[in-house]
């Protein structure tokens, strides 16, 4: 099967300005992708023989994905979900992570035509939160049991690197009780190398970069020219001047619903191929986050997303990319959250607020004026916790691999033998225990011991097993905390 280079010829690019990647290319043809994504319907047995590869937990080439894309008979869809289902629960196990937002500031330069935060809509409330904010907001996030944030910035000279790793150690260093933070992720605008070096010192998790879009005409309507989002390469470069920069865990994403979904997953495939192939890493998760009604946006593309298709969206990244984390969000109503999480999602944030201090100061209601967007699934953490469980899984806090210098955890959770076994499924139940003991109200404490007597019924009898009754007794009858593999 050809690869992504026979499809997306590299194209050199001049340097730009700020310290770039030593080898800024543009491997989006789209051109290409259009193609692929407007064939005929494939040939069944074909679908089947690319359905079978993924099952065998190898990764898809763009042709391929093109092929489940163009899959459009009911009944393929159907064997595409059913395998998505199939290697979530083969490969993955039943752990869901949990983690959430915390918007740090909205004030932006650009001017997307989607985003609540675009420069240009007045009626935004614009505020950075100061330390004594964000003290407050982490520490309501770390009353409620979180341990994972994501920080949130829009893209504006307040937000240097410097303020980002400065927020990023603040965070870190806030304890109440038994509560800490013990990663911390960033979603904001690509930075320069010298930018990623400065974060990276902090400390950092994933740091995500979405695309939005990868078609580059739809890219161009979306962002203005002169803006610093207006540069399509600067972005898409973004994360290989990260991996320059020594960070190696990466999220990537696309804003669904700004152009033709079949032509975000093979650009998303084409973009994980290339960072696997460029930098031998592929990104650590792939975010799909679909258009919501915002502030100020007024915003109708021709190109929004059914619930149906949306599914079809995660099933297909599923099979593409059998070693990428998938993450879903709160953006999505809680019942499609519920029905898609089958389908090999393995990180979803709960209990959100993504007003700006709205985890203090929001009522039940949205402010829009006050969010990018609005959110479809406002439930606690704890509601989503005791779904979560009652659904068969085990909702995980654990932050080992990064803590311990594992990063590519993702590789290594799949290219170890065991390694599920012997690290990620005993992390997921201490780290489940400590919400269970510190946070969980009674019905959700009995339900998540029922679910770690079975998780524990079916490990290997042996010392793993014993160390990890021992350490779950040491969390229920001590002050003992964060006790990792
Ligand atoms: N300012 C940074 C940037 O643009 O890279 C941070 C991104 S923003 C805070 C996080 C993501 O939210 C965006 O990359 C975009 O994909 C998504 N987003 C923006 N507006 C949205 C909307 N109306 N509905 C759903 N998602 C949206
Ligand atoms: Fe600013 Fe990001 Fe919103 Fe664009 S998506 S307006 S860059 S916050």
């Amino acid at each position: 099967m050809s690869s992504i280079e026979q499809i997306s010829p590299i194209r050199p690019i001049r340097r730009i300005s700020r310290i770039s990647s030593q080898d800024t290319v543009d491997f989006i043809d789209d051109a290409r992708l259009t193609a692929l994504t407007a064939g005929p319907p494939p040939d069944p047995a074909r679908v089947r023989e690319v359905i079978a590869k993924s099952l065998a937990k190898q990764a898809l080439s763009v042709e391929e994905t093109a092929l489940l894309v163009c899959a459009d008979a009911p009944a393929l869809v159907e064997e595409v979900f059913e395998a998505a289902r199939t290697l979530k629960r083969t490969v993955y196990g039943n752990r869901i992570v949990l983690f959430a937002p915390l918007y740090i500031g909205n004030y932006c330069v650009n001017d997307c035509a989607y985003c609540g935060f675009h420069r240009s809509n007045l009626d935004a409330v614009r505020r950075t939160l100061s330390e004594a904010e964000i003290r407050q907001q982490v520490e309501a996030l770390e009353d409620k049991g979180h341990k994972r944030l994501i920080l949130v910035f829009g893209e504006h000279p307040r937000y240097s690197p410097q303020f980002m790793a400065d927020t990023v150690r603040l965070v870190y260093s806030i304890r109440n009780g038994h509560g800490s933070v013990r990663r911390v992720n960033i979603n904001a605008a690509p930075l320069d190398i010298e930018g990623y070096r400065t974060v990276k010192a902090a400390g950092i998790g994933t740091y995500q970069i979405f695309q939005e879009t990868y078609h580059h005409p739809t890219y161009a309507r979306m962002h203005k020219a002169g803006t610093p989002k207006g540069d399509y390469l600067w972005r898409l470069n973004g994360l290989s001047r990260a991996f320059e920069a020594g960070c190696d865990d990466m999220g990537i994403g696309a804003l669904f619903g700004l152009y033709d979904w079949r032509f975000e997953v093979l650009g998303l495939v084409a973009h994980a191929l290339h960072l696997q192939k460029t930098y031998n890493v592929g990104p650590h998760t792939i975010s799909f986050p679909r258009l919501r009604p915002a502030s100020g946006v007024n915003l109708r593309t021709g190109y929004e997303v059914s619930d149906a298709d949306f599914k079809r969206v995660i099933a297909i990244l599923r099979l593409a990319v059998p070693y990428t984390g998938l993450i879903l969000t709160a953006r999505e109503p809680a019942a499609l959250r519920r029905e898609v999480m089958s389908f090999g999602v393995s990180q979803i944030d709960a209990g959100s607020r993504i007003e700006l201090g709205g985890y203090t100061e929001a009522g039940d209601a949205q402010a829009r004026d006050r969010e990018q967007f609005e959110l479809g699934d406002l439930r606690p953490l704890d509601a989503v916790m005791r779904e979560l469980l009652d659904d068969g899984y085990v909702p995980s806090f654990c932050t080992a691999c990064y803590r311990l210098g594992r990063t590519g955890e993702h590789f290594m959770e799949f290219a170890i033998p065991g390694f599920i076994k012997r690290f990620c499924t005993p992390n997921a139940l201490s780290t489940l225990t400590e919400y269970l003991v510190d946070y969980a109200p009674e019905e959700t404490r009995v339900a998540g011991e029922k679910r770690i007597a079975e998780e524990l019924a079916q490990l290997p009898d042996g010392s793993l097993k014993r160390q990890l009754i021992e350490r779950l007794e040491r969390i229920r009858t001590t002050e003992d905390r964060d006790l990792y593999f």
